[in-house]
């Protein structure tokens, strides 16, 4: 994919463009190539493969959060909501989103000194008003200016979802919607995760089509309660022992 097809393809997404958003997207993606030398920050290594599968696949959020809120993208990329992307890496899905929704005030959070490096110079460079936190999760998600804060948060490749669950939700409001890009196996990760959800504070899974790909969903979950104090869990817990079917919510627990 080279630039143009790329502008054709967030046109035809429904999400168009400004020659201003498309040179940042520029300028982001030559940066993270560069920095992509010396940091393992994604596997993908030409700008084409850059182009379809972390810029538009991160764009491709949009109109599913668009329908999930139910309005059309032009007036969600009005809206002034506060999102927070767990996770970043070098920064998908949360800093194209931030590129092409001015008014989402973002958070990114990674626990990977390097990559936070990468993502707080980035942001600088771009002029992106999105605090990076260099932290975990699992840290970040019980401090009080971020916990139960936000109106979206998102996640890619960062774990399977009971786990992903417990290091995401905590950060929602109540009202507030997830969205994770999954691949293949979204139908059985999410069969796993429906006890962490609720358990977590968590409704109403839908697994979404990726748009403009055969392959893949969203999974949208919309949080409906307060999470329990005790979650998530201590570093690493979340990941090493996933609330499965049968933990019960009074058990002691990391
Ligand atoms: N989201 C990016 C993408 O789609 O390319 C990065 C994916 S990378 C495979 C997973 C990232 O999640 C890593 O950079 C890792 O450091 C970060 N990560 C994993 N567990 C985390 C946690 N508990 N808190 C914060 N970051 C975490």
């Amino acid at each position: 994919m080279d630039w143009p097809e790329f502008v054709r393809a967030t046109a035809r997404l429904g999400v168009p463009l400004s020659s201003h958003q498309e040179a940042r997207l520029r300028e982001y993606t030559q940066r993270l190539l560069a920095a992509n030398r010396r940091v393992n920050l994604t596997a993908l290594r030409d700008e084409s493969a850059l182009l379809q599968r972390y810029l538009l696949d991160s764009l491709a959020l949009l109109p599913v959060m668009a329908q999930t809120l139910g309005c059309s993208v032009e007036a969600l990329r009005a809206r002034s909501l506060r999102g927070i992307d767990v996770g970043s890496g070098g920064g998908a899905p949360g800093i194209p989103l931030a590129i092409a929704w001015p008014a989402l005030r973002m958070t990114l959070v990674e626990a990977t000194a390097k990559k936070a490096r990468f993502l707080q110079e980035v942001t600088q460079s771009l002029e992106l008003p999105v605090p990076v936190l260099s932290q975990r999760a699992e840290e970040v998600a019980h401090q009080p200016a971020h916990r139960e804060r936000y109106d979206l948060v998102t996640a890619r490749a960062v774990a399977a979802l009971p786990a992903l669950v417990e290091l995401t939700l905590p950060f929602l409001r109540v009202g507030g919607w997830a969205f994770f890009p999954k691949g293949e196996r979204a139908g059985e990760e999410t069969q796993a995760a429906l006890a962490a959800i609720q358990i977590l504070g968590g409704e109403e899974v839908q697994k979404v089509p990726y748009p403009g790909s055969d392959a893949g969903a969203i999974v949208v979950i919309r949080k409906v309660a307060t999470t329990p104090e005790r979650y998530p869990r201590r570093p690493g817990v979340p990941t090493r022992r996933p609330l499965l079917r049968g933990t019960r919510k009074g058990e002691p627990e990391g």
